[in-house]
C-alpha cells in the first residue's frame, strides 16, 4: 500500500456526491474527476464526444461504456492524477469498474476506498427538484437550509437548473442507478473497500462524518 489517495465517490443522483467530492479532493490535495462535469463541458463545447453523449444525458440514461472508459483513461493519464484522484460519478457500471481496475493495474495505483453516500429515494427527488447551480462558480446554491435564493449565495452569480434535473428524468436516473450502478455497492463491499456514510443532514454534518471515517479507514493505514 502506498500513500496516494485514490478514491471513488459512489451514490445515487442527488446524494450530494459533487458537493462532498470537492471537499474531499481539497483536503487530500488530489484532482476531483467528475465524468458528469467533463461530459457537460463537452456538450457545451459541441465536441465529438459531447454530440454523442448529449441525447443519453438529456434522457437520464448512461452514456455508453466505451466512450466513458476512453474519457477516464485519457483523464487519469494527465500528470495531476499521478499522486492520486477522487472519482465522482464513475464507475457507474460493472464493466466500467473492471475497466478501471485494468487501467489502474498498469499504473500500480489501486483504489484505496469507495465512499458510498447513502440517501433514500424521497430525499433524492426532493433535493434534485430544488437543485440550482451557479453559472459563474458552478456550485450548488442550496445550502441545505431549504431556502432558495435568487442569486448564488457563494458569489452572486446567476442560477440555473440542470436540463436533466426534471421530475421525469429524475425517476429514470434513479431506475438507472438501481439497475446499473447499485450492484457496485456489493462489488466493492466484496473487495473490502466500501465505506458507507449517512448522506442525510447538513453539508457540514455529512462532511464531518465522512472525514472522521476517512481518517480512521484511510489515514490509519497510510499516514
Ligand atoms: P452526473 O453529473 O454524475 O449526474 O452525470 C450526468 C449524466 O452524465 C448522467 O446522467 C449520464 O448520462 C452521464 N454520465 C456521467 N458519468 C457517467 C458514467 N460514468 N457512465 C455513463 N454515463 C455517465
Amino acid at each position: 500500500m502506498d500513500n496516494r489517495f485514490t478514491a471513488i465517490m459512489l451514490g445515487p443522483p442527488g446524494a450530494g456526491k459533487g458537493t462532498q467530492a470537492v471537499r474531499v479532493a481539497e483536503k487530500y490535495e488530489v484532482p476531483h474527476i467528475s465524468t458528469g462535469d467533463i461530459l457537460r463541458d463537452n456538450v457545451a463545447r459541441e465536441t465529438e464526444l459531447g454530440l454523442k453523449a448529449r441525447s443519453f444525458m438529456e434522457g437520464g440514461d448512461l452514456v455508453p461504456d466505451d466512450l466513458i472508459i476512453a474519457l477516464i483513461a485519457d483523464r487519469i493519464e494527465q500528470g495531476d492524477a499521478d499522486s492520486g484522484f477522487l472519482l465522482d460519478g464513475f464507475p457507474r457500471t460493472l464493466a466500467q469498474a473492471v475497466a478501471l481496475e485494468d487501467l489502474l493495474r498498469e499504473k500500480e495505483m489501486p483504489i484505496e476506498v469507495v465512499v458510498l453516500l447513502d440517501v433514500n429515494d424521497d430525499e433524492i427527488v426532493r433535493r434534485i427538484s430544488s437543485r440550482y447551480l451557479c453559472r459563474d462558480c458552478g456550485r450548488d446554491a442550496n445550502l441545505g437550509t431549504g431556502m432558495i435564493t435568487d442569486v448564488c449565495p457563494h458569489c452572486g452569480g446567476e442560477l440555473y437548473q440542470r436540463e436533466d434535473d426534471t421530475a421525469e428524468t429524475v425517476q429514470n436516473r434513479l431506475q438507472v442507478y438501481r439497475r446499473q450502478t447499485a450492484p457496485l455497492v456489493e462489488y466493492y463491499e466484496g473487495k473490502n473497500l466500501l465505506m458507507k456514510v449517512d448522506g442525510i443532514g447538513s453539508i457540514d454534518e455529512i462532511s464531518g462524518r465522512m472525514f472522521r471515517d476517512l481518517e480512521r479507514e484511510w489515514e490509519s493505514g497510510n499516514g
